[in-house]
């Protein structure tokens, strides 16, 4: 079967994740057809099952100077942040080469400098995405703690904290009692932290996407659930349909926006592109019997905790596996145990286990921008641990670069094309 749709002003966007949607929606406020499809419901992927933190201060890439002498002490030690399935080396191997050369001081700096355009503002773009009601509903903006074990912040963290600063975060260094202040609920063995203050968190990140996704509807947008498998070119390179099982979808434009599984369409486009899928874990107690009043993240194990309108979830963690393994709870059963020390009187009764895929490029720096290698089609993946805080500014700018419209922040740094 083959369904011919008008290619003027038509943009099919694959994948409604947080990004996708957000695309989806700034493309149809931009007047273009657009068609959003899904192999899922929208927001089923990575995007349901995250921390919900709209970190604007998280410019720091995940490279950085010393990670490449943390790693191994992290791969012999169960409680780590760290896993890597063996089966899955051979193919990780070369991203996992990339992500350690992009650790040295100047690519980390520049990493950050390109990543802060889309997280600083990024309560704003929530803000003005999200309707009034569904802004009271689901953003919160109390800022956000991350805490330590050790009396004083290591080099690491000394490092860090200069990143966020140098690009422009307001970021505080505190003791032990401002942190018993702010979260009373925390174990009195953390004894310094940074706060955030001008950083916020979604109480449902499921339903804020939905929420973007029935605005998408209501204003106009299309979305058949479908699992696209492949594309047609025509001899200039362009894409002209897009593949399922047995339809042919003709497209005018095409943003890819699958997440952890877009990989695979640029390179039938042709576009080399170093995406893997650093998955995560989360455990969610839906009566927890203590709240947090803002994300709170565990420093040297790297998780965050945040309570939501569905209870309290702790989330995080990296596997290297690869899309296709089994998941294993065992990690989100650690983040649990870790809870239980963060949080003393947590009740974990009813708790339940999530895994994701977060969609990750070694330098933390996403692709947003036209293919390289097909003048129609374009990318918007690759936002590893940041993509729900950076989805609406990723949504905008796509919609800018397809409609030909200025730009509000410089594309320059994310373009597909940096990787020929
Ligand atoms: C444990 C964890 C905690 C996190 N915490 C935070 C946080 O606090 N703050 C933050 O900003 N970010 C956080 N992240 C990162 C964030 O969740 C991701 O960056 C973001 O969700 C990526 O969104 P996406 O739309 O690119 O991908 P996804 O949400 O995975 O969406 C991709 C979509 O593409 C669809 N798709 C894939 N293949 C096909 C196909 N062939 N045909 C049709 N559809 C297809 C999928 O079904 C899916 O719906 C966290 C991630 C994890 C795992």
């Amino acid at each position: 079967m083959s369904l011919l749709i008008s290619r003027s002003r038509h943009v099919t966007v694959v994948g409604a994740g947080a990004i996708g949607v957000a695309c989806a929606l700034y493309l149809r406020r931009a007047g273009w057809n657009v068609l959003l499809l899904d192999k899922d419901a929208p927001a089923s992927g990575a995007s349901s099952g995250n921390a919900g933190s709209i970190s604007t201060g998280s410019v720091v890439p995940v490279a950085v100077p010393g990670l490449a002498l943390q790693v191994p002490g992290w791969l012999i030690d169960p409680k780590s942040p760290l896993s890597v399935r063996w089966a899955y080396l051979p193919r990780a191997v070369p991203w996992l080469l990339r992500l350690l050369l992009a650790g040295n001081e100047k690519a980390a700096h520049r990493s950050a400098s390109v990543i802060a355009p889309l997280t600083l503002g990024a309560l704003d773009a929530w803000s003005a995405l999200l309707s009034p009601a569904d802004q009271h509903k689901y953003l919160r903006v109390n800022g956000q703690l991350l805490v330590s074990r050790s009396v004083e912040m290591g080099k690491g963290d000394r490092f860090s904290l200069d990143l966020r600063r140098k690009n422009g975060v307001n970021v505080q260094e505190i003791g032990a009692e401002d942190i018993r202040r702010l979260e009373p609920g925390l174990s009195k063995d953390y004894q310094w932290g940074l706060y955030v203050p001008d950083s916020g968190h979604l109480t449902n990140p499921k339903a804020a996407i939905e929420a973007l996704f029935n605005y998408f509807l209501a204003e106009g947008g299309e979305f058949q659930k479908i699992e696209v498998s492949g594309l047609i070119r025509d001899n200039n390179g362009s894409v002209v349909a897009i593949t399922t099982n047995d339809t042919e979808l003709e497209v005018g434009q095409v943003v890819f926006a699958a997440g952890a599984y877009s990989g695979r369409f640029a390179a039938l486009i042709g576009d080399r592109i170093p995406l893997d899928t650093e998955r995560g874990y989360n455990v969610t107690i839906p009566r927890p019997g203590v709240e947090l009043n803002r994300p709170t993240s565990d420093i040297e194990r790297r998780y965050f905790a945040t309570s939501m309108s569905t209870g309290l979830r702790i989330a995080g963690t990296v596997e290297i596996a690869g899309l296709n393994a089994a998941p294993r709870y065992e990690r989100a059963e650690m983040l649990l145990k870790h809870g239980c020390e963060m949080l003393p009187e947590l009740d974990t009764a009813n708790a339940e286990f999530w895994m994701g895929r977060r969609p990750s490029i070694p330098d933390s720096i996403p692709v947003i921008g036209r293919s390289a290698r097909a003048e129609n089609a374009w990318y918007a993946f690759g936002h590893g641990h940041i993509g729900v805080t950076t989805a609406p500014t990723t949504g905008r700018l796509l919609s800018e670069l397809v409609s030909d419209l200025p730009r509000h922040i410089s594309p320059d740094p994310y373009t597909p094309s940096r990787f020929c």
